[in-house]
């Protein structure tokens, strides 16, 4: 039976404190994934006999598949060898060939082997051993009952050598030779459920198209991605079934479906600069550079980024943009009019197409009745068209920051758009 789903279990108790996070289980979720595999969960579990082997049985109980990582040290602590061994139930034997590749190993470090390495010999009744090019400790590989359990050793450039010589030689040939695609659609302007709500009937019908579509939504701030993924006996065939699934999408969202093809809100913002030949000048004031500094991120944006201005105080807002100190007086420093002649003053003097003014209040103080923390007006210029608009965003000052660069990006997209 070809290994279709698997759990990854990441053992290791410096893993359960806020010290340690475990990134080893992308790295194998990435290379299961290539080869077809899906992982159905995962599990990160401290150096612990009975915890380890009561998630084995569960794992050995719901999946193909078992992936351990860690826990395959000399020392005590390290027990995943033994636990596997007795959950199997398969003894465990010194292999001699492995001692002596360990004894080499110190050797060549002109060093004799300690004694306790001597456990990392130790292998179960019937495992097929990977020799590990990096360390001392070995893979291993076991098959019962129709379900495989790959050990591999914690240290991230060990697992990863011993992980690629156990897809090539071993799960390879027992892949379901499926190919996964993936694809991320991403939206502004609609809150999670809004964009559930708009799906919804594509799943359905995705279900049950001859090659299913699985999708999950994620939201972050002032956006939310749609992931799509499809598997399929060929790469093509889970690409085409990908992009029309992903094109369904955009028909179902329209122009809040920004992105399909990866790009980010800058790139998509920078793509559309390029195209219609205009350079851009900002003036910010509450984001305090970063919406410059996300359009900068892009690689090549040096042909539409002129220059841009960071105008925290009243006086620079009057002195460096040519805002009229009535108009700050009359309006406050965080509204529309404002907004509005920061980007006019900032786009008259770079002498470009495109000039955008940002003023708010990010927080935690500076909040009023009228205009709490998180209030922020933006406000773009293109040739032919302004547009301002007042923001209310809810958050902490870096929450607030964030969304107000990415409401700024999303207004000019929308202006620039086709
Ligand atoms: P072990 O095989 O348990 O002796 O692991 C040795 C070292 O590998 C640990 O001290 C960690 O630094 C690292 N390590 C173990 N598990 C992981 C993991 N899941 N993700 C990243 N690093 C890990
Ligand atoms: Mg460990």
């Amino acid at each position: 039976m070809p290994l279709q789903r698997a759990a990854v279990l990441a053992v290791g108790s410096e893993l359960l404190t806020p010290s340690r996070i475990d990134t080893n289980s992308l790295m194998i979720t990435e290379q299961l994934n290539l080869l077809g595999i899906e992982v159905a969960y995962k599990s990160v579990i401290g150096d612990d006999r009975e915890e380890l082997a009561a998630a084995l049985r569960v794992a050995l109980d719901r999946v193909g598949l078992v992936v351990c990582c860690g826990g395959l040290g000399p020392t005590d602590d390290d027990v995943t060898r033994e636990v596997v061994a007795q959950v199997l139930r398969r003894p465990l034997a010194e292999d001699e060939r492995i001692t002596a590749q360990i004894r080499a190993r110190f050797a060549s470090r002109r060093m004799e082997m300690p004694e306790i390495n001597r456990r990392q010999a130790l292998v179960p009744a019937g495992a097929r051993v990977l020799s590990n090019p990096n360390g001392t400790a070995p893979g291993l590989w076991l098959e019962e009952a129709g379900r495989a359990v790959l050990l591999l050793p914690g240290p991230p450039r060990e697992l990863k050598a011993l992980l690629m010589a156990a897809s090539d030689e071993i799960l390879k040939p027992r892949s379901p030779g499926l190919s996964l695609v993936r694809r991320v659609i991403r939206i502004t302007g609609r809150t999670e459920s809004h964009t559930e709500e708009a799906v919804q009937p594509l799943y359905t019908e995705w279900a049950k198209a001859e090659v299913p579509i699985a999708a999950t939504i994620l939201a972050s701030l002032g956006q939310i991605e749609l992931h799509l993924s499809a598997r399929a006996v060929s790469r093509d065939r889970a690409e085409a079934a990908v992009e029309a699934a992903s094109r369904q999408v955009g028909d179902v969202l329209g122009l809040d479906a920004y992105s399909r093809d990866g790009r980010t809100l800058e790139q998509v913002v920078g793509d559309l600069l390029v195209e219609r030949r205009f350079r851009i000048a900002l003036a910010e004031s509450c984001t305090g550079g970063l919406l410059t500094s996300r359009l900068t991120d892009v690689v090549g944006s040096s042909r539409y980024v002129e220059r841009a201005v960071v105008a925290y105080a009243n006086e620079a807002k009057v002195s460096l943009l040519g805002v009229p100190g009535k108009l700050i007086d009359e309006h406050g420093a965080v509204s529309e009019p404002v907004a509005l002649a920061m980007a006019e003053g900032i786009r008259a003097s770079a002498m470009v197409e495109v000039g955008i003014g940002v003023t708010g209040i990010a927080g935690p103080g500076g909040g009023t009745p009228e205009k709490p923390v998180g209030t922020v007006a933006v406000a773009v210029v293109i040739p032919g068209a302004t547009r301002s608009r007042l923001f209310r965003f809810v958050g902490d000052r870096e929450h607030v920051r964030i969304q107000a660069s990415q409401a700024a990006l999303d207004m000019m997209r929308r202006m620039l758009g086709p």
